[in-house]
């Protein structure tokens, strides 16, 4: 697996993740047991940073995951989750946070994100729970996730003795802007950006127009599948993880193996022009 180092904090992750949004609560044991195989098989292929939320399946994803990440050695993997912002209070939030440690049955996770903006939360009193979050052990690197890169840099002036090392973001073939206007900044600051839903959320299947002839063009060349490059031109671009969501083992086995494509510069070049 290729690993990249996350931030500047000398931890090595590897490029690519498992995503765990769509894992639904009020489903029957064979769904349980599909996904903690997915999880599994991914973890054996190097895939053993995964990305989980408290709001996924209402708790479910985090508790799957505990399940499966109980049957590894702790230090073999990097378990990030994401804290709503919606909890409002101080205490609940952080509540909140130690909830989801139990669920993943974790005395730390390994990165603590706060899961989005929102107005009704200032920046500071987020950074606040991360801050004490990780004074008290609970986590070992703090980020965050749909922040701007001004929301981001007003996020780290409230923080004294850590360092925001990652900010989750959508960022895909048909959704380019971040990869455009963001990571320049965060390639210069030497902060990783993760981008999430690396298939569009719905795994590329329905695409069609410039960007599917595109995607066919350069798979062709590579012997691999549209999504294979989709996710590579990802991970092609320095800073970058990503973390598919892959309930179907065949996916993630194929995901996997688009770590290995190396697209050149003019092959990046003809697919971010659209
Ligand atoms: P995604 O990874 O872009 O796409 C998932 C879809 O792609 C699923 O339908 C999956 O099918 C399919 N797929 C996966 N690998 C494939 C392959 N090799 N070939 C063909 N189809 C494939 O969607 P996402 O779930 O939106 O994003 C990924 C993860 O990012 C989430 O699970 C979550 O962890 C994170 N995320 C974070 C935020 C945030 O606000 N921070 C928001 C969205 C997502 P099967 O499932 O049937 O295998």
């Amino acid at each position: 697996m290729r690993m990249m180092e996350l931030g500047k904090t000398g931890e090595q992750i590897s490029v690519l993740g498992q995503g765990t949004w769509g894992l639904k609560r009020r489903k029957p044991k064979e769904y349980y047991d599909q996904w903690k195989n997915s999880l599994r098989r991914g973890i054996e292929l190097g895939l053993n940073h995964i990305d989980t939320a408290e709001v996924y399946g209402f708790g479910v994803a985090e508790k799957i995951v505990g399940e499966v990440i109980a049957e590894y050695k702790r230090d073999d993997l990097f378990i990030t989750t994401k804290l709503s912002p919606m909890h409002f209070r101080h205490e609940g939030s952080k509540k909140a946070a130690y909830k989801s440690l139990k669920r993943l049955g974790l005395k730390s996770v390994d990165l603590y994100l706060i899961h989005f903006k929102t107005p009704l939360v200032s920046i500071k009193k987020q950074m606040k729970i991360l801050e004490e979050l990780a004074n008290e052990g609970k986590t070992r690197y703090i980020g965050v996730s749909n922040y701007s890169v001004e929301q981001f840099n007003e996020g780290q002036s409230y923080l004294k003795k850590y360092e925001l090392v990652n900010n989750q973001i959508r960022a895909h073939l048909l959704y380019q802007i971040h990869i455009k206007e963001s990571l320049p900044y965060y390639q210069k600051e030497e902060i990783t950006m993760t981008a999430y839903s690396p298939l569009g959320h719905r795994g590329f299947t329905d695409l069609t127009g410039e960007i599917r002839v595109k995607l066919e063009t350069i798979a062709k060349k590579h012997n691999a599948t549209i999504q294979q490059i989709a996710i590579a031109w990802l991970i092609n671009h320095d800073n970058v993880i990503t973390i598919p969501k892959a309930f179907q083992t065949k996916h993630v086995e194929s995901n996997a193996e688009a770590v290995e494509i190396i697209l050149s510069k003019e092959e990046i070049d003809y697919l971010s022009t659209n």
